[in-house]
């Protein structure tokens, strides 16, 4: 294995990635400086990846670093937040050599453009045990207007972004349990599972329009009940309008999986949120505007904290535990 030293590594991998933001200060300096925009304040969020944990030790490293930059665009995305900066905190593992790098800091270059965010800082180790990453990403918001979990209103309908349960699946399909199924679909459930798509322009067009909203990545019943946690709603979901990719369906119609398991996966980095009902065609505008398809899929009630599934046939769906948590 080669690679350069700790300083060589920032110089020539990091620092042309810091390049458009001034405060970046070329990533010569102990810190960055960054300047927040007039009339609007500074929203943070900060999410680790581990190797083995959030993707897969041989995953191609332009894929780890999309998916890492992603769904902290995400976190951002769901508070209605424009991106502006992020710091990455990196533990390089063993196996972590120069073209490794390079496809890295190439697989980063790509999504800074594309969502409009860029390096300001971070830190470089190294780890005996598997590779680790931290970004901590920076945006802002009109003052006082970020979206939040807490705002959903009994009468609200309930909305959700893209489609449910592909990346979950995509787990399934690299762990070979869905060998068999048509490869093509394989391909794009993988490619949604490595690669999500944080709905950042869509976060930026619901603020003053959604009453609460977050991102799915626990899984859409777990990240409902999160909003009705926080709201002191109940909320009800109608599993016949969750939205599926061609994928899922055929996968859901071989009998492979079960809705079950689409609607509690996680990874999907949609945006669910709550909005009044008589603002659904506003909602349906800014979805057209953002280019992404918005479903309406249930609705916020009053039995505080209680979310329930009501299928096709009108009856009741039983969800265990559902969710994914670390420990
Ligand atoms: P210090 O030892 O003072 O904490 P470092 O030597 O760790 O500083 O880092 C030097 C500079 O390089 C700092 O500006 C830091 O933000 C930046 N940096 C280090 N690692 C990374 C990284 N992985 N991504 C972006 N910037 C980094
Ligand atoms: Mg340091």
């Amino acid at each position: 294995m080669t690679r350069p030293g700790e300083f060589e590594v920032i110089r020539k991998y990091f620092a042309p990635l810091a390049q458009s933001l001034p405060g970046a200060l070329d990533l010569t300096d102990d810190a960055a400086i960054l300047n927040v925009p007039k009339g609007r304040e500074l929203v943070v969020t900060s999410d680790a990846l581990v190797s083995g944990v959030h993707f897969l030790a041989d995953d191609p490293p332009a894929d780890i670093a999309a998916k890492a930059l992603r769904v902290n665009v995400s976190d951002l995305a769901s508070m209605g937040a424009e991106p502006l900066a992020y710091t990455l905190a990196v533990a390089f593992s063993d196996n972590v050599d120069e073209d490794w790098l390079r496809a890295f800091a190439g697989g980063l270059e790509r999504d800074q453009i594309e969502f409009g965010i860029a390096l300001i800082g971070g830190d470089t180790v190294a780890t005996p045990g598997p590779l680790t990453l931290s970004i901590c990403a920076f945006g802002s918001v009109p003052k006082g207007l970020a979206l939040r979990r807490g705002g959903a209103q009994p009468g609200d309908s309930l909305f959700v972004s893209g489609t449910i349960g592909d990346a979950t699946l995509g787990l399934a399909v690299l762990t070979g349990e869905l060998d068999g199924v048509d490869t093509a679909f394989q391909d794009e459930l993988v490619g949604r599972y490595r690669r999500p798509t944080p709905r950042r322009a869509l976060g930026i067009e619901l603020i003053g329009l959604a009453t609460s909203a977050i991102d799915v990545s626990d899984g859409l019943v777990a990240d409902l009940g999160h909003i009705c946690d926080v709201s002191g709603v109940g909320a009800t979901i109608d599993a016949g309008r969750v939205p599926l990719s061609a994928a899922a369906r055929a996968v859901l119609d071989a009998r492979r999986t079960g809705i079950e398991r689409l609607l509690c996966g996680g990874d999907d980095y949609e945006l669910l949120f709550s909005a009044p009902a008589n603002n659904r065609e506003k909602v349906a505008r800014v979805a057209a505007q953002a280019e992404v398809e918005v479903s309406e899929i249930g609705r916020i009630g009053e039995s505080k904290g209680e979310v329930c599934v009501v299928g096709e046939d009108g009856r009741s769906i039983e969800i265990g535990d559902a969710g994914f948590t670390h420990f």
